[in-house]
């Protein structure tokens, strides 16, 4: 009799324990998935947060909301050693300034204006100029690297979600533009990067993502022996000022081809006049693309590490740049001197100075529009 009575207890007791470890499970689970957040500092008055994104094979982001700076990226090499492969500072007062750009969304209108200046529906707009004659990543003092921007990490997703209003009239821009930069980290080793903006102005826009990647980690050597193919039969090649001259030029036959991959030092200091002015690779190319979506852009393959890195987006253009400008005066993450050519950046986008060039794919975003872009940065090792 009296062990028949007591299963009914059992079995509650039972439900309660399986209950119990399953609800246990459940929310470590959602923990290892959870964004966390801790300080990274005040700018503007106003609190910086690193988000870090941490996936199931222990790839490992850290974001900021000061410019949408990626911080680090920690992926392992072919043996499964883990390096950091971006750079970046290890404190906040490292990105103020940041003159490269590392690390940062870039817009409004991220690459360069001819001269600071273009018109749209009748009326030239004038904006700051900050490399020679031109504007680069969008001015100089509220551009899009160098503001703080409201954050939020996303629910039951590894990702966070930063916006920012640009006002009207901020850098000599027109209308009022909310842009939402979202990046996810999946457990298929992607950061999926996606780009959202709505405007009560017509306005150029032009946003793009300014990493500079080193396969080897960050700040142990120079990039020339990375081996990268861009799906580009074309780009656009530029002036003395770096603006495009408006051609799209084939790049077969040409040290610009990166068709069949090659190592990025294999052809760099040619005597051909587009690398001269360049100072190295620093090109808008033009995207094989098999109609709209998402569609491969380069891949990178670092002999000693294995480590690979594709990219794939919806964008028309990479801008493949060598990291030409890094000069050593810029001390990194562990104290490492950047170099010339340390870091190399595929900045998908639109074709610079698209808003002085009509026969460009159109840069304008309009009321009542939705501009949406998506980048991929997917990382691998062999
Ligand atoms: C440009 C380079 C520039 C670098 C840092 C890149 O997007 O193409 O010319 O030096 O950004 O501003």
């Amino acid at each position: 009799m009296m062990p028949r009575r007591l299963k009914p207890v059992y079995i509650i007791v039972l439900a309660v324990l399986a209950g119990t470890m399953l609800f246990a499970q459940k929310k470590s689970v959602k923990h290892d998935a959870a964004v966390q957040q801790e300080e990274f500092g005040t700018r503007e008055g106003r609190p910086v947060n690193l988000y870090t994104l941490k996936n199931a094979h222990g790839i490992e982001i850290k974001a900021m909301n000061y410019g949408g700076i990626i911080v680090s990226i920690r992926v392992p090499d072919r043996k499964g050693q883990f390096a950091d492969v971006v750079l970046g500072h290890d404190k906040l007062e490292g990105y103020i300034p940041n003159p490269p750009y590392l690390g940062a969304i870039v817009g409004r209108y991220a690459n360069r204006i001819a001269n600071g200046t273009f018109t749209l529906d009748g009326k030239t707009y004038t904006l700051p100029k900050n490399d020679g004659p031109n504007t680069l990543h969008g001015g100089t003092t509220r551009t899009f690297d160098k503001v703080v921007w409201e954050a939020e990490p996303l629910k039951g997703k590894n990702g966070v979600a930063f916006s920012y209003l640009s006002k009207d009239g901020e850098e000599g821009f027109p209308g009022n533009l909310k842009v939402k930069v979202t990046y996810t980290l999946t457990d298929s080793n992607e950061l999926l990067i996606d780009y959202e903006a709505t405007t009560d102005k017509a306005t150029p826009i032009n946003v793009s993502q300014h990493s500079y990647f080193n396969l080897a980690g960050q700040g142990t050597g120079d990039i020339l022996d990375h081996e990268v193919m861009i799906n580009a039969d074309r780009f656009t090649p530029v002036d003395k000022n770096l603006i495009p001259t408006g051609e799209l030029r084939p790049v077969k036959g040409t040290p610009m081809d990166f068709t069949t991959a090659m190592k990025i030092g294999a052809r760099i200091d040619d005597n051909y006049e587009q690398l001269q002015l360049g100072h190295g690779y620093d090109h808008n190319y033009v995207l094989n693309r098999k109609g709209p979506g998402m569609q491969l852009a380069a891949r990178v393959y670092e002999p000693t590490s294995g480590r690979v890195l594709e990219v794939s987006t919806t964008q028309p253009a990479v801008q493949f740049y060598s990291g030409n400008f890094l000069d050593g005066t810029v001390t990194g993450k562990e104290d490492r001197v950047y170099k010339r050519r340390y870091g190399f950046c595929l900045e998908t986008q639109h074709f610079p100075d698209s808003p002085n060039h009509p026969n460009f794919p159109s840069t304008i975003l309009k009321p009542g529009e939705t501009f949406h872009q998506k980048t991929s940065f997917k990382f691998s090792a062999k």
